[in-house]
């Protein structure tokens, strides 16, 4: 192996490192030179500029979420709080500063050039989302995030903020020595510098090495664990950083899934649904069934669910009884995990037993109040939303003339990285804001995603340019003793990755084919459906993947090494996700947000009974109780090499706000900030 010599790599410095050029990174960086640090100090680390959910993906109208601003209606910092987290699993501080902050960073897009629709009197108009009991709701259209993350780049670029692009964060550099650990630098590969063929040589030196007084990780969602996700395919997530960093994390057990178009990845949600498509399997012989009127009695409440679904896109745990919307997200799966079908939605033909005289009053006064009834899906689609035809149409799909493939998706991560009121980590100058904080709880008002990876951004760029804006921190001497053996190991790793022999004797794989493990593992133990059967079993071969990753896994140059490193990140954060679901189910956990609960016993004490769904869907009878657990978070923290869960209890909304002349005197010194 190539000698290194820790004096040859140069070390860049910055006051603040932000890994991530999502919509939350780009707009922390513009507050840390608003709170006072100078833009030559901060630095923007990206795999790819362009890249991730915020500029990749979006959905019918895609939400921002905000206390309501309009006309006569009442809200408050604290009522926006209340419904936060009124469905548990949410500290009701976190709650409260998203809340209350929620109109600053609004007003911050929209003075950034955000086009958030007003009325003729300035008033910022707002719809209900999902669990939203107010009209907080608004949008640009199918594209807020990308028109938000536009907005943002343009702020950091006029700035005058570096952007390091083309750079994968591989490490973030801790300092153990101290009594509550320090982050203090990063570790990247240059992606764009690594060579066609193996040659270590190459690798070292695309290693870069940055020194910070402060970390942001604005990473990102775990995109790539799934299968089926609509997740934009250059998002793939990087929590297995912070799981490597020593950081605790929080609600694990809460994704989010849904019906997505899978060729194209987009929700299928708003009016695909509206419209009432028809749903198709077809299976390996080519054989098509509309396979949704087996579990609906009339076609009036297939219609009805279907209807519903528009609105109510997360797949959710309490909609499946009564024939629910949810049930239909169930029969999807049912088809295409267990069938090994594939699933279409037609616009082309109504469903079977279509008759406009059946359809659920909901739904014949919306597509009436919208001129939208007609005689097919189509034609119904034409009139409520022709640019839903046409998005599909400028991305290869024409949905007039086929069918288009969906299937149960993931689509966000509520839990994730915990953080403290300043969205600092349990070590001290890491924080974690966006996707890659794990502030939601088990269900989340829609639009209130972006809207915390605003307040985060705010939150961290206050506390570092109060408190952590100066640069002492390690010299350099101090700092290359500390990171020493970390980049030795990385280069070991990598070494006997790339140059080993394979083995006859032990299954080696290419990174499609560990994707695939990976996937199907989730699919089966972490998506809508979480069995407790073998899943204690699972996670060992899991751990096992992990210590045996350089053995099993096969490179064919430099390239790959990207991938190991992402196999490797996502390894990691499948064994705490699972780790996290069977803590859950031995905790009682019921069924909740957007997974079902399955195990073979009932536990009276907790009232727990089973929930059957209908025909062949019975073998996902699923577990419903009083033991809701809304009253604590789960967190996960390794500990001297062990995993360690603790339930904490949830934090209530503060009640108390001050007296205004002691709030001034103690924000003129600074002393809300420490
Ligand atoms: C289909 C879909 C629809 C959605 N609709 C809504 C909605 O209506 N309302 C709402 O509030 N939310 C919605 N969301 C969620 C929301 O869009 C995301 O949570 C949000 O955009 C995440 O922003 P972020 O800045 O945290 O991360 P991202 O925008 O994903 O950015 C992450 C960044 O980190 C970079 N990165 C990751 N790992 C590394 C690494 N190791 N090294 C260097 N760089 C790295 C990536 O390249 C990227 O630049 C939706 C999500 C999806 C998928």
């Amino acid at each position: 192996m190539t000698d290194i010599n820790i004096e040859d790599f140069e070390i860049k410095e910055f006051n603040t490192i932000i890994i991530g050029s999502g919509a939350a990174g780009l707009n922390c960086a513009i507050h840390l030179v608003d709170e006072g640090i100078d833009h030559s100090k901060i630095a923007i680390i990206t795999e790819k500029l362009g890249g991730g959910t915020s500029f990749n993906s979006g959905s019918d109208k895609q939400t921002y979420y905000k206390v309501s601003l309009i006309g006569d209606q009442l809200d408050s910092p604290v009522e926006m709080a209340n419904d936060l987290c009124a469905r548990g699993a949410m500290h009701g501080d976190i709650a409260l500063i998203e809340a209350t902050n929620s109109i600053r960073e609004f007003f911050h897009l929209v003075q950034l050039g955000v086009p958030f629709p007003h009325d003729q009197f300035g008033g910022f108009v707002g719809y209900k989302t999902d669990n939203d009991p107010k009209q907080r709701a608004t949008s640009i259209g199918p594209f807020t995030s990308q028109k938000m993350g536009k907005c943002l780049l343009k702020e950091v670029q006029k700035k005058d903020i570096v952007i390091f692009d083309n750079h994968y964060a591989l490490n973030i550099l801790v300092d153990n020595t101290k009594k509550r650990s320090e982050a203090i630098g990063v570790i990247c590969i240059k992606t764009d510098e690594l060579a066609s063929e193996k040659n270590l040589e190459n690798i070292i030196n695309s290693i870069k090495i940055f020194k910070a007084r402060n970390i942001i990780m604005a990473t990102g969602g775990p995109a790539a664990l799934y299968k089926h996700s609509v997740y934009p395919e250059s998002q793939r997530g990087s929590l297995g950083l912070a799981i490597k960093a020593g950081c605790k994390l929080q609600n694990l057990t809460e994704s989010q899934f849904g019906l997505a178009s899978i060729k194209f990845r987009w929700n299928v949600s708003g009016s695909y649904q509206q419209v009432i498509p028809r749903y198709v399997s077809i299976d390996k012989n080519g054989n098509e069934i509309e396979f949704l009127e087996k579990y609906f009695p009339s076609f009036h409440q297939l219609s009805k669910a279907i209807f519903l679904k528009g609105y109510q896109w997360p797949f959710n745990a309490e909609r499946i009884e009564n024939f629910g919307s949810s049930l239909i997200d169930l029969a999807v799966y049912y088809e295409t995990e267990i069938l090994d079908n594939k699933v279409y939605l037609d616009f082309t033909q109504n469903p079977v037993n279509y008759e406009e005289t059946m359809l659920d009053p909901i739904t014949i006064e919306y597509l009436s109040n919208s001129n939208a009834l007609a005689s097919t899906p189509l034609d119904r689609l034409k009139l409520l939303n022709p640019k839903a035809i046409q998005l599909y149409i400028e991305n290869g799909i024409d949905i007039s003339k086929e069918y288009l493939q969906i299937a149960v998706c993931n689509q966000h991560l509520n839990g994730g990285i915990s953080g403290d009121i300043w969205w600092e980590t349990n070590i001290k100058h890491l924080f974690a804001i966006g996707e890659t904080n794990g502030s939601h709880g088990i269900y989340r008002p829609g639009g209130s995603a972006l809207n915390s990876g605003q307040v985060g951004g705010l939150r961290a760029a206050q506390k570092i340019g109060n408190v952590y804006m100066k640069m002492e921190s390690l010299n350099r001497d101090e700092f290359l003793q500390l990171i020493a053996p970390e980049l030795s190991l990385i280069i070991k790793n990598i070494n006997s990755v790339l140059f080993k022999k394979s083995l006859m004797n032990i299954d080696q794989m290419a990174p499609p084919q560990f994707w695939e493990t990976i996937q199907d593992r989730m699919s089966k133990f972490g998506g809508i459906i979480r069995p407790v059967k073998d899943l204690f079993e699972e996670g060992k071969n899991v751990i096992k993947q992990i210590y045996n990753l350089n053995t099993l896994l096969i490179l064919q140059n430099n390239n790959e090494i990207i991938e190991y490193l992402r196999i490797r990140d996502a390894l990691l954060t499948q064994q705490y996700i699972l780790e996290s679901i069977l803590n859950f189910h031995e905790s009682n956990g019921k069924s909740r947000g957007s997974y079902l609960i399955i195990r073979d016993k009932l536990n009276e004490s907790f009232n727990e009974r089973y929930v059957i769904p209908p025909g062949d869907l019975i073998q996902f009878k699923f577990i419903m109780s009083d033991n809701i657990l809304k009253g604590e978070i789960q967190t996960i923290q390794s500990q001297a090499g062990i995993i360690k869960f603790e339930w904490e209890k949830v934090r209530d909304i503060p009640n108390e706000f001050g007296w205004f002349e002691n709030i001034w005197k103690d924000f003129t010194n600074g002393s809300i900030f420490q």
